[in-house]
């Protein structure tokens, strides 16, 4: 808000604003601090979109660089791509001199360990037990999915629609699984002249209904995002998960 206020193009204000979160080691679902992949790996997607100049960029599956949404914005202008994924997305953030980092924190280490003890008592990861119990790993129900994720969309004082997706995506994902986050038409989309979307939860189903294009699309054609949300498509397919 302070830098929309000081008149500052609206991709400064939502970028700075997702910072807070990707440095904030309490948040587990984006950033440093965010929940690993199965292997305990920290893995980032975050995509960006400018709306007076319709540019967009993105990075998926970054490890080592915290600010995923600063590299995808450098995607935007210092590339010709829009795109870039992994070692990759590593390699060109490092070449603009980010610094490389551990994003793995104790707290999602142990969440993780947590998670893959109790994943299943066909293994040899054993969660704390005793020398009485029967069945070890039994609780495998009790290993939730975590979502979370910021988008960020803001309206500057020249009138210019930016935003912001950024997230360290699905907890325990296999190693390289992009989520909808990164993907422009399905975890952001913005349009400057009518509105902008992103979106959090599981990306899987998003990635199948492009929702941010969609529901930018349906603004335009006069829907608000409220009626939209209470009355599905007519005709939306119910999807098997
Ligand atoms: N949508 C994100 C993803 O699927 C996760 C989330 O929002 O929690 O990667």
């Amino acid at each position: 808000m302070e830098l929309l206020q000081q008149g500052r193009d609206a991709l400064d204000a939502v970028i700075a604003g997702v910072n807070l979160v990707e440095d904030d080691p309490k948040d587990n679902s984006v950033g440093y601090g965010g929940l690993p992949n199965e292997e305990g790996v920290v893995e980032l997607d975050a995509s960006v979109m400018h709306g007076p100049t319709g540019r967009g960029g993105a990075v998926a599956a970054l490890r080592n660089v915290r600010y995923a949404s600063r590299v995808a914005r450098l995607v935007m202008e210092r590339t010709d791509h829009v795109l870039l994924v992994g070692e990759g997305a590593l390699k060109f953030a490092k070449a603009h001199g980010f610094k490389e980092e551990e994003l793995l924190t104790d707290a999602a280490r142990e969440t993780w360990l947590r998670w893959k003890e109790t994943l299943s008592n066909q293994d040899d990861w054993l969660p704390p037990h005793t020398i009485d119990t029967l069945d070890v790993g039994q609780n495998v129900k009790q290993a939730l999915r975590h979502y979370g994720t910021i988008n960020c969309n803001a309206l500057d004082q020249q009138g210019g629609l930016s935003g912001c997706t950024t997230t360290s995506g699905l907890a325990f994902k296999i190693p390289g699984r992009v989520g909808d986050s990164p993907i422009l038409g399905a975890g952001l989309w913005v349009d400057n002249d009518v509105g902008a979307a992103g979106s959090t939860g599981r990306g899987e189903a998003n990635l199948l209904a492009c929702s941010s294009v969609m529901i930018v699309e349906w603004m335009r054609s006069g829907q608000s995002p409220k009626t939209r949300a209470s009355q599905p498509a007519s005709g939306s397919r119910s999807r098997p998960r």
